[in-house]
């Protein structure tokens, strides 16, 4: 008993290199929809889905529709919020 369980510890060297090399760059796996930002966003780095319609109130048609939501990155859900007048400052 415990044997197998241990063995398997000892399979973490690959990947060490790699994580050292792009440690710069955060890559995540939902993209902003704003056409002209490079940001991620995902939950995890902040990003928020917003709709249609109040994408449209800051971005005009500049942003790409996804699934009948618009996904933005942390810095632009930030923009919208200040276009929105939301006076819900809190942080
Ligand atoms: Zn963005």
């Amino acid at each position: 008993m415990g044997f197998k369980s241990k063995a398997r510890k000892h399979r973490k060297d690959s990947g060490e290199d790699e994580k050292k090399s792009s440690s710069k760059v955060k890559e995540g796996t939902e993209p902003c929809s704003i056409n002209d930002c490079d940001n991620w966003a995902d939950k995890s780095m902040g990003g928020r889905s917003l709709s249609i319609e109040n994408a449209e109130d800051v971005w005009g048609s500049n942003f790409t529709i996804r699934k009948g939501r618009v996904r933005v990155c942390k810095s632009c859900y930030k923009k919208w919020k200040k276009h929105s007048k939301d006076d819900s400052n809190h942080y």
